[in-house]
């Protein structure tokens, strides 16, 4: 695909993730050659500084490209870094929009980037709109020369109302065609290969139904806390910050139909019907058996004391903000019928993994039922960090007299493609938005639709009396009480087993 010149213009230039994430990300494809051949990123935040000066922050002087760029040649380096230029905002949002305005006609006359701009909203999310209005008081959307595109970080609004405020606010300014919501899982190869391996192959999808498959797991473990970010995680929560987006993108990528093509609008039309297919929960008796939440307390680690949740920094010390959530749902429609869905993500647990665990039933009539085999479903374990890869577990004979048989595994790890460089998932997504992809970002009926099923489980927990917050010690698969969510059904696996 051709990249067109372009500038991209980072409000919050001056923040984490653009020297964390954006910087990086476009330093790998400037060593790949995938810029674009005239390519400017101008930075914006309220700091005062210099061109010099931000190039100094987010490129020579940045801890996170140093290992990089040692042994590069000077001149290759400033190559990069003198692409970058930075403009002040001022103490207010709403000041230097006329400045900035005249900064990128300039920049785009002298560095002939054909009145292409991506604007990367990556500044507190309560900006979002204003910047979007700003920008469209002064012209800047305007696409008589050129396209305009905004990409923005999540959070994508708090609850339901909040994400359709957000969405009118931006579209009345830009249009959806050029809204792109980033959500770095589906900037992952393993993620994206969950169409691959469902609508790529013949031997999965006639058993991707009701009829073979007893019931879903996903589970997004992270052995950390809430580390430097008790503050920001204390208004958010596990629900939140990992089930609303990146977890029902992974599970809409599960449940969906085959799309009737590759384009962004046939695999996002076929999402977004998945996630309207979800069977909304609101009657407190079902929230109450199908939802748990928990947060980690203090404990101790082979002598390492680790601090519980309420006591982090910037955490309130009554906290009712989970950092563990099972929550168990079906999805109503013909292929999923009655089949159970288990999705469960946290933090401080034993250890950092996203996998997907496809349950398939056992045979209808097993003639080696006293065969010695343990479980004696199939599984498809879709492992989508670390170790990334695919397992497949089947049952096998045992050499030997008789028929005792074993469970083994088929594995395929992405490793072993050693020799193709796999892009990080930030510099695959500013790509796809450089050359107009918008496969990989959220529409905004997505967007809604997750939340629509994610806001009364929210209310559910917040504003009910009694719903349990369940304690769990670090270095734990969470409260033993989510056991009883998947019981009778199966059991949570421990994905520290292969
Ligand atoms: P951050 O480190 O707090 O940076 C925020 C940036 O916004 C700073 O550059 C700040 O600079 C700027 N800013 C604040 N007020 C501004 C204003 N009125 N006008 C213009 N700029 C303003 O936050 P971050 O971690 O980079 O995150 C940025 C966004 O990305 C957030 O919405 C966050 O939720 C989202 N996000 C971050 C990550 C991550 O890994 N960091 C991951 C996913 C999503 P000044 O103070 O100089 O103005």
């Amino acid at each position: 695909k051709k990249t067109e010149n372009q500038l991209l213009v980072i409000f919050g230039a001056s923040g984490d993730l653009t020297a964390r994430k954006l910087v990086p990300s476009l330093f790998n494809l400037y060593v790949a050659r995938q810029l674009p051949k005239n390519f400017i990123v101008l930075g914006t935040s309220r700091s005062d500084m210099t061109d010099n000066e931000f190039r100094n922050r987010v490129v020579l002087d940045s801890k996170y490209l140093k290992p990089k760029l040692e042994d590069l040649q000077k001149d290759y380096i400033e190559g990069f870094s003198n692409s970058f230029f930075y403009e002040d905002l001022g103490g207010s949002y709403n000041t230097h929009y006329g400045r900035l305005q005249k900064r990128i006609e300039d920049l785009d006359t002298k560095y002939g980037l054909d009145g292409n701009v991506i604007y990367y909203f990556s500044t507190p999310p309560t900006l979002y709109q204003p910047i979007a209005k700003r920008l469209g008081d002064v012209g800047l959307n305007n696409q008589q020369n050129g396209w305009k595109r905004v990409i923005v970080e999540k959070p994508f609004g708090y609850d339901l109302e909040t994400a359709k405020e957000l969405n009118s606010g931006l579209q009345e300014h830009f249009a959806e065609t050029q809204i792109y919501r980033i959500d770095h899982y589906l900037g992952k190869e393993t993620v994206q290969n969950l169409l691959v391996t469902r609508f790529a192959n013949t031997i999965f999808e006639p058993l991707w139904n009701r009829n073979y498959i007893h019931h879903v797991e996903v589970t997004n473990a992270e052995s950390v806390g809430v580390e430097k970010r008790g503050g920001y995680y204390d208004t958010s929560g596990a629900l939140r910050d990992m089930f609303q987006n990146h977890l029902l993108q992974i599970v809409s990528l599960i449940v969906m139909e085959p799309p009737i093509g590759d384009a962004p609008e046939d695999i996002r039309n076929e999402k977004v019907k998945a996630l309207k297919s979800l069977r909304v929960m609101t009657d407190p008796e079902v929230l109450k058996s199908h939802t748990i939440r928990g947060q980690y307390v203090g404990s101790e680690i082979k002598g390492e004391k680790i601090k519980g949740y309420r006591e982090e920094d910037g955490v309130a010390k009554d906290s009712t903000t989970e950092t563990y959530a099972a929550i168990k749902f079906f999805v109503d429609n013909w292929r999923w019928k009655d089949v159970p869905f288990y999705v469960r993500t946290a933090k401080r647990m034993p250890t950092k993994v996203t996998e997907v665990v496809i349950h398939f039933k056992s045979p209808h009539h097993h003639i080696f039922e006293n065969s010695g085999v343990n479980n004696k479903d199939n599984k498809l374990i879709i492992r989508i960090q670390p170790d990334e890869g695919i397992l497949m577990k089947f049952g096998v004979k045992v050499p030997g007299q008789g028929f005792k048989v074993e469970r083994a595994n088929l594995d395929f790890y992405y490793s072993s493609l050693a020799e193709t460089r796999v892009m990080e998932a930030y510099e695959r997504l500013l790509l796809d938005c450089m050359q107009g992809d918008a496969t990989l970002y959220a529409r905004s009926d997505e967007v809604e639709a997750a939340w629509q099923f994610v806001d009364p489980i929210l209310t559910y927990w917040n504003k009910t009396e009694d719903v349990r917050m369940y304690g769990y010690a670090a270095g734990v698969w969470g409260p033993e009480n989510a056991d009883e969510l998947i019981e009778g059904i199966g059991y949570w696996r421990n994905p520290s087993e292969n």
